[in-house]
């Protein structure tokens, strides 16, 4: 068999789907896996696609199934791995091949692997692949970050297994060094207050209005065919349905309320708080899966205060369906705004609009929503979404359902943490009056940090009194 256009080290549940794409493309893939096993039998599963797949447990040998210059995928466990897959395959590379890391990295740690391979030709990319098994398999969404010249090494194979939205592939360069791995973390941190937010509703409408998840998972199916239409709430409406085959129960009744985390939505969350961002949406997210883990100790909280009374949010359906849409404005506002910080901390002119519009297919916050999101920075220059005329709109028209809904909540003694941040984010973003000037004359009191003027230009200080008795 003639060579691989590329290589693809790491057969797990990304890595064996992202080859299988690639090689249903028309590309040659050359696989290797650290445990043997997995290599022999993706090449003995491959039918159909078996003349497009190759493979060895040899690492060297893997390699050299690879046409020059050599691109190889890097599909293992994020951290430790990683270098140590590069640590490997260094001595077996020359100068012009590219090592392109499609994990889930920190982008702290794809900065860091760029200096260490600087001075050995050795080329890098840190790409950021969105949409699970399924989306590896037919067409993730791909945040590519890096140098231009290597990115385009592997442009058309990386075009060609991404997802397409009318056409267009899902895949785009977005900028030098981490940048890739940094948008994708951001799209976990959206993601994270997209799910978030969605169980709140689902929240309200099971403990508040007393519904049942069938009952509920129609107002989901019906909301997708609106404004909120989104993979997200297809799939919540999905869950919501499903039945235990055991129990005969609805399966989310039997789903343990714990959520767990691999870390991404936390690295958006600490990005957004080094760069001086709020983002309080996305943080509120990574606190209640943070809480939500916590089981034993809300058991005992319960007993403690007592049970949050059934049936008692006085919230129409209609309601909860815009309060839902003006949380993910502010949401997706919040994530860009980080994105807009970051892309000027590190010089790498992000398009805000080019990023919204690979995340309309292929990931896991992909919707409509994204469609608009991708106009509006395309003819509009201001970075917050909710300066963005259409954005306007729409917020003017859902943010007293929000209001009411976090209200409502609060009186019915139902948690809402992203819904209500997304609310207080917007409160605050729209008050030109804040209340910060008694936080810079309390610095100055006990700090002397100074504070500034309406009436003057400067920086002033106040001579305080003594609060020491003498
Ligand atoms: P996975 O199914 O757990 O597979 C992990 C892979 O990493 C296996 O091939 C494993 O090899 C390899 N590996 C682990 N430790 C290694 C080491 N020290 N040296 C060499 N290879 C090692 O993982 P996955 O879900 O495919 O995820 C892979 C990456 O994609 C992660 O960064 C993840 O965060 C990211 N990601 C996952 C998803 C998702 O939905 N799952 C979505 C987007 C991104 P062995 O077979 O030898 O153990």
């Amino acid at each position: 068999m003639s060579q691989a256009d590329i290589g693809l080290i790491g057969l797990g549940v990304m890595g064996e789907n992202l080859a299988l794409n690639i090689a249903d493309n028309g590309y040659k893939v050359a696989v290797y896996n650290r445990t043997a096993d997995k290599v022999d039998s993706f090449l003995s599963g491959a039918g159909d696609l078996s003349d497009n797949v190759m493979g060895s447990a040899d690492l060297a040998k893997f390699v050299s199934m690879l046409k020059r210059p050599r691109s190889v995928i890097i599909m293992v466990k994020a951290g430790g791995p990683v270098d140590s897959v590069i640590e490997q395959l260094k001595p077996l590379l020359e100068k012009g091949d590219v090592i392109i890391d499609a994990g889930n990295a920190n982008y702290h740690d794809t900065v860091r692997r760029f200096a260490e391979l600087d001075g050995t030709g050795i080329g890098f990319l840190g790409i950021g692949v969105s949409g699970g098994e399924e989306g590896a398999r037919h067409g993730p969404s791909i945040m590519v970050g890096g140098s231009e010249d290597e990115w385009h090494n592997a442009e058309d194979v990386l075009n060609a297994i991404a997802a397409k939205f009318d056409g267009e592939s899902c895949c785009a360069y977005l900028g030098t060094g981490g940048a890739g791995h940094f948008v994708k973390t951001i799209h976990n941190g959206i993601e994270y207050a997209d799910m978030q937010m969605i169980a709140e509703i689902y929240g309200v409408m099971r403990d508040g209005l007393g519904m049942s998840p069938a009952e509920c998972a129609d107002v989901f199916r019906e909301w997708n065919k609106g404004p909120l239409d989104s993979y997200l709430i297809e799939i919540s409406s999905h869950v919501l349905d499903a039945v235990d085959e055991e129990s005969g129960k609805p399966l989310l009744d039997i789903i343990v309320d714990q959520a767990g985390q691999k870390g991404t939505g936390r690295w958006s969350a600490i990005e957004a708080l080094n760069l001086g961002v709020s983002a309080t949406t996305i943080e509120g997210a990574v606190a209640a899966r943070s809480i939500s883990a916590m089981k034993d100790e809300r058991i005992a909280g319960e007993k403690l205060y007592g049970a949050a009374p059934k049936g008692k949010a006085k919230l129409d359906l209609k309601t909860l369906e815009k309060a839902l849409l003006a949380g993910k404005i502010a949401a997706y506002a919040q994530g860009f705004a980080v994105m807009a910080k970051a892309s000027e901390e590190n010089g790498w002119n992000l398009p805000l609009d080019q990023i919204a519009k690979i995340w309309r297919a292929g990931c896991i916050i992909r919707s409509r929503f994204l469609d608009t999101i991708s106009q509006s920075f395309a003819s509009g220059t201001a970075a917050n979404l909710l300066t963005q005329p259409a954005f306007v709109e729409m917020m003017k028209d859902s943010n007293g359902a929000l209001r009411e809904v976090v209200a409502g909540c609060a009186m019915a003694e139902l948690p809402t943490p992203c819904l209500s941040s997304a609310l207080a984010y917007f409160d605050g973003y729209r008050q030109a009056n804040g209340t910060t000037n008694l936080t810079q004359g309390q610095r100055d009191f006990f700090g002397a940090h100074g504070f500034k003027r309406y009436d003057k230009e400067g920086d002033f200080h106040h001579s305080w009194p003594s609060l020491i008795e003498k």
